[in-house]
């Protein structure tokens, strides 16, 4: 890998996390959450407006609500994964079942992409993730270096 056409980005022992599920999966979610309380309540939770409410309602864990989703909560956990301050998220999306904010959830997941977060789409995932050594560690994660990208681009323009 070529240094400097990345950024390290720090993911802290505590991690920033975004929780979010489509209709038919926020049982779900809210049963793992419940699961997996202890470890859960030593992290910072976040999640689109229903999916967190639900959580914090069912579990008592806190959880920083933003807009419902198809109302452009997917939206701003995406702008807070470029701002740096989303940096694990756990998103349930439903395979079965049409949603009106397709777009949003597709922008969502390429933003997670592209900010190397690590992202569950299902459970499986989900525990591996939150089971893994790296919960108690530091990770750098590698983000295009979006300085280098904008230069070049500028220069390319003049
Ligand atoms: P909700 O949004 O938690 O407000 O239901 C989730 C989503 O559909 O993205």
């Amino acid at each position: 890998m070529v240094q400097d056409n990345y950024i390290s980005f720090e993911i802290g022992k505590t991690k920033h996390i975004a929780l979010v599920a489509h209709d038919g999966k926020k049982k779900e979610l809210v049963e793992w959450c419940n699961k997996n309380k202890e470890i859960l309540s030593r992290h910072f939770l976040c999640g689109t407006g229903t999916t967190a409410k639900l959580i914090s309602e069912k579990t008592g864990l806190p959880v920083k609500g933003y807009n419902s989703g198809p109302l452009g909560g997917d939206q701003q956990i995406g702008a807070k994964i470029v701002e740096g301050q989303i940096d694990f998220m756990v998103f349930l999306w439903d395979p079965l079942e049409a949603q009106p904010h397709d777009p949003d959830v597709k922008a969502l997941l390429r933003i997670a992409v592209v900010y190397d977060i690590p992202v569950a789409n299902n459970l499986a995932t989900a525990d591996f993730m939150l089971h893994s050594t790296y919960m108690d560690e530091v990770y750098d994660r590698q983000v295009e270096n979006y300085n280098k990208i904008i230069a070049k681009r500028v220069d390319t323009m003049k």
